[in-house]
């Protein structure tokens, strides 16, 4: 039987295992530096979830890049616009820039949309979107996610980042919600 852990009032069960996660990290920074070779190009890292994909995608790159990291507070659910406000980030010039967006998980799709218009609107020379997971049945608008580590159902997951209410973000694995 899969380890269940309790976070609040919430169960979870083991779902992706540490080393899966790894693996597919691995693919994905493989993925990246055959296509980004010979660019530098700069890596922005989508505050809070992304953290620990970003680490670990970061340590797999070995070519010259630089990294930067945004904070984002949505207005989900109360606007179409589909803007963000930047809560944190950026010290650093876009214009110009080959952009690599690094996110933790597109579920609607609602929230990269935003981060893409937000930074397309600055400049960027060109923007592409390494998410650690997606949700595609949950897909509710027409991004395109160019770098995916794994594919998973519509459930709510914990762990490598993500949390459930502040908590489970340092869990090495993912667990999947269990629902009684
Ligand atoms: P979207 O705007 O694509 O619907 O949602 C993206 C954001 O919702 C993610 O950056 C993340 O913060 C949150 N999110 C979506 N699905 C999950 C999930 O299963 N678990 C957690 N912890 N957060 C999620
Ligand atoms: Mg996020």
């Amino acid at each position: 039987m899969a380890k269940t852990i309790q976070i609040k009032d919430k169960k979870f069960s083991l779902s992706i295992p540490e080393h899966e996660i790894q693996k597919a990290v691995n693919q994905v920074a493989h993925q990246i530096t055959v296509d980004y070779t010979g660019k530098t190009p700069l890596f922005i890292v989508v505050l809070n979830g992304a953290f620990m994909f970003a680490a670990d995608l970061m340590k797999a790159i070995n070519f010259p890049c630089e990294i930067s990291f945004v904070k984002f507070s949505s207005y989900r659910g109360t606007t179409s616009s589909g803007m963000l406000n930047e809560t944190a980030g950026l010290n650093e010039s876009v214009e110009g820039r080959d952009v690599i967006i690094v996110e933790d998980i597109v579920d609607t799709g609602i929230t990269i949309e935003g981060v893409i218009n937000s930074l397309k609107a600055q400049g960027t020379k060109s923007i592409a979107v390494a998410a650690f997971l997606q949700k595609p049945e949950a897909l509710q608008r027409e991004v395109t996610v160019d770098y995916v580590a794994l594919k998973i159902p519509n459930n709510f997951i914990v762990g490598y980042g993500l949390d459930y209410d502040g908590y489970g973000r340092n869990l090495k694995d993912i667990y999947t919600v269990v629902n009684e």
